[in-house]
């Protein structure tokens, strides 16, 4: 049953008009009239018109793979401890329950935020009750979020109209995507935290060192994204997670797939960079940046 059944009052708004939407049927309806089916599958698709770029649904399934053989693991758990850690500071008095609610702006096919889900879930049993939604614009990825994590409210939405009230949310992730940081503001709650992954230097660093080979690109910097970060938000903390992985021949093949910095490459550069890589490590390097809002 999908999650859009038992959303909190007032959470989910219109994207057109704004005004809060409310559950008819199977129809999230406005007071204006405008009107979002949830889909038998489960997901609503808050989208006026379909977008106009294509999403590779090759690339979704390759990077749902390469998760669920544990590539991102060091990620997304460090992104649950950081929230537990959150949740410690603000709710000391033990055997309460409370509500959080947390969104990923721009899941894709939903696999960081399913394993943060299933992660805080089973770290606060009965004690949390978690609201966790996740958004992408690109319908194919949220099909497969769907499937990957019931317990989670999917929906097709542009990340420049949330379909999501005021302050809504305690935690906002956005992770390895482009985001929207006008739309976290509004949606982040008085106290919330914002939390943005950004490829480290190193970032599967062999693979680049290949396809950059003879220029300057391989100097990578996160600098330009973290000024435009902290122009709005309070950066409060910014750390990096990295470690290294070993993969077989189809789990890289499945790497390469979803590196849009791949997609250059010719089948015998891929055939090549394959035979290289067997048995060596390939790294994962990742920033988070921990934001709050600057003006309450
Ligand atoms: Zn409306």
């Amino acid at each position: 049953m999908s999650k859009f059944y038992n959303i909190p009052a007032g959470m989910v708004i219109c994207p057109v008009c704004f005004e809060s939407l409310n559950l008819q049927g199977s129809s999230l309806i406005c007071s204006n009239s405008h009107c979002f089916d949830v889909a038998k599958q489960g997901y609503v698709n808050f989208l006026l018109q379909a977008p106009k770029e294509k999403y590779d649904k090759r690339l979704f399934q390759s990077r749902g793979y390469i998760s669920q053989a544990g590539v991102f693991q060091g990620l997304t758990d460090r992104l649950s401890a950081l929230v537990l850690q959150a949740l410690a500071q603000r709710s000391p008095e033990a055997g309460q329950r409370y509500m959080v609610k947390l969104l990923d702006a721009g899941c894709g096919e939903g696999s960081h935020l399913s394993a943060v889900e299933r992660k805080l879930a089973g770290a606060t049993g009965n004690r949390l009750s978690l609201v966790a939604a996740g958004i992408d614009i690109a319908k194919e990825g949220i099909k497969m979020a769907v499937k990957r994590n019931p317990e989670v409210m999917w929906g097709v939405a542009d990340l420049a109209k949330c379909p999501f009230a005021d302050r809504s949310f305690d935690f906002i992730l956005n992770i390895l995507s482009p985001a929207n940081y006008a739309e976290f503001q509004r949606m982040l709650a008085p106290e919330g935290l914002v939390f943005k992954v950004i490829p480290g230097e190193e970032y599967l660093q062999e693979i680049r060192q290949v396809l950059y080979r003879g220029t300057d690109r391989r100097i990578y910097s996160n600098d330009r994204t973290i000024a435009l970060f902290r122009r709005h938000f309070k950066l409060v903390a910014m750390e990096r997670v990295k470690y290294e992985v070993v993969l077989d021949q189809e789990h890289f093949m499945h790497l390469l797939q979803m590196t849009p910095l791949a997609w250059q490459l010719s089948w015998e550069q891929v055939q090549q960079m394959v035979k290289v890589s067997k048995g060596r490590p390939v790294t994962f390097d990742f920033d988070i940046l921990t934001g709050k809002r600057k003006l309450n």
